[in-house]
């Protein structure tokens, strides 16, 4: 998602209107994957604020993730705002600002960066299709979500352990 900000950077105070639309490749979460299964839609503007060029708006996709609970892959709608502030390279400052993100001399932002970080932030440590998602059974593993399965209920499963380890003793 790139921004040519050659005309914009020769009026302090310009403002450009951006409505873009762009693939994403598939994002690398430590546990698993989102796969976008749409575009991702940017609506905002880049504006001149003088040493700086600042992008703001909203950025809209769809992905693919997969249950941290039940390990079934699901899709879910993402939204982020977006604010951030880019200077040229050779405008950088003595002491960069950690917030700020830098672009080349060829005048070309790109925005895909900070629109993934914004999504990736939005999500959830545990990543879930459901919050009412009932997982998978701790004994053979099946979706409780589909109904629940022939292993018997924690408390008399401990009953039994219990008998068995007296028998055995
Ligand atoms: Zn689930
Ligand atoms: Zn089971």
């Amino acid at each position: 998602m790139r921004i040519n900000v050659e005309a914009l950077r020769e009026e302090k105070g310009a403002t450009m209107a951006l409505n873009m639309v762009e693939e994403f490749p598939p994002v690398d979460l430590t546990r698993s994957e989102l796969v976008f299964v749409e575009p991702v839609r940017f609506a905002g503007q880049a504006s001149n604020t003088g040493h700086r060029i600042v992008v703001t708006g909203e950025a809209y996709g769809r992905a693919r993730a997969t249950c941290d609970r039940c390990l079934s892959e699901f899709e879910m709608p993402l939204e982020a705002m977006i604010l951030e502030t880019y200077y040229r390279s050779d405008e950088a400052p003595n002491l960069p600002d950690e917030d700020e993100r830098e672009y080349g001399e060829n005048d070309m932002i790109d925005i895909a960066p900070a629109i993934e970080q914004a999504f990736i932030l939005l999500l959830p440590i545990r990543i879930v299709c459901d919050e009412a998602c009932r997982g998978l059974c701790a004994r053979c593993g099946h979706n409780l979500n589909e109904g629940e399965c022939s292993c018997l209920p924690d408390e008399e499963w401990g009953l039994l352990q219990r008998a068995k380890i007296i028998r055995e003793t």
